[in-house]
């Protein structure tokens, strides 16, 4: 595996797989690597001959008062666990590379990075945007592989590859959960005992989400049910519950898809959850 951390040196070692005619999978992660990263680069790993993993605590999606300074990072760990998953290429850029001063222009996710996440955490989906957009130029990708696990995440960029026009496929893999249903998150390692326990609660009221849709059709009783959960839940502070259109993250289309969302702090750490309905032949609404 190479360890690159300049934009020239990455794109001359891609340029000579470029030339051979060998396909690019590229993994975004902000590092501190668990089982669910791992699942996109072996997905990488599958579909692509050459695998790029790029870690970069990237600043431009955190917002002011959130947890850039305090977030989890492991570089030793994770060259490690890359190196042990067939990586080709990890990429490390510093910010001052990424973000040099006189920098200005960067992308913005328009109204779907408005809503839920975007709400709470305001600019979030533009950096988001901003970053990936520098990635897929700089690595230029065939395919780019992302998790479920941050549902709005992939709702905007798959707009941006539409809107943009980038010429790159995007996987979306499946979420990866602890045995007890906990989804796995690089921000898992700031939870006590007692907290770790409390936090089922988000994967719990999606779980109750779902029967209640099952039970009534109406997306409306999910919502209901996934909000008496966690508000009844101790130790958790309830940001939002939605039962949503998973592509437009607006109210839930009759027939369509359903995605139940939820975020909510355990402590002072943020965590969210989601899980994916997808109807049979038009039942509910
Ligand atoms: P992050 O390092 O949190 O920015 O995540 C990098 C990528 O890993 C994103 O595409 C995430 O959606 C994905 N990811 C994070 N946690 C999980 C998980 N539990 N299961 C699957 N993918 C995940």
């Amino acid at each position: 595996m190479r360890v690159v951390r300049l934009v020239d040196e990455l794109r001359s070692v891609l340029d000579e797989h470029l030339t051979a005619g060998l396909s690019v999978g590229l993994v975004p992660t902000m590092g501190a690597l668990h089982a669910g990263h791992l699942s996109l680069v072996r997905r990488a790993r599958h579909a692509s001959d050459i695998v790029v993993v790029s870690v970069f605590v990237n600043p431009k999606q955190f917002g002011e008062g959130e947890d850039y300074e305090r977030y989890p990072r492991d570089t030793e760990g994770d060259l490690e666990l890359l190196e042990g998953e067939r990586t080709d290429i990890a990429f490390l850029p510093s910010v001052e590379h990424m973000y040099p001063p006189d920098a200005t222009v960067g992308v913005a996710a328009g109204s779907i990075g408005d809503r839920f996440e975007g709400a709470d955490r305001p600019g979030h989906f533009d950096g988001v945007c901003t970053v990936v957009t520098k990635l897929f130029n700089i690595v230029e990708p065939d395919l780019a592989v992302f998790g479920q696990k941050d549902a709005q995440q992939v709702a905007v960029l798959k707009r941006l590859v539409n809107d943009l026009d980038f010429a790159i496929g995007l996987d979306i893999a499946p979420i990866v959960r602890e045995p007890d249903g906990l989804a796995l998150s690089s921000r898992n390692v700031y939870l006590t005992l007692e907290q770790r326990e409390q936090a089922l609660a988000l994967s719990r009221s999606l779980e109750l989400g779902r029967d209640a849709f099952e039970r009534s059709g109406d997306p409306r009783e999910a919502e209901r049910a996934m909000s008496e959960h966690l508000q009844d839940a101790g130790g958790v502070e309830v940001a939002y519950t939605a039962a949503v259109d998973p592509n437009s993250f607006e109210a839930s289309q009759p027939g369509g898809p359903i995605l139940l969302i939820v975020a909510a702090y355990v402590g002072h750490t943020r965590l969210i959850d989601n899980l994916l309905i997808v109807r049979a032949n038009g039942g509910g609404d």
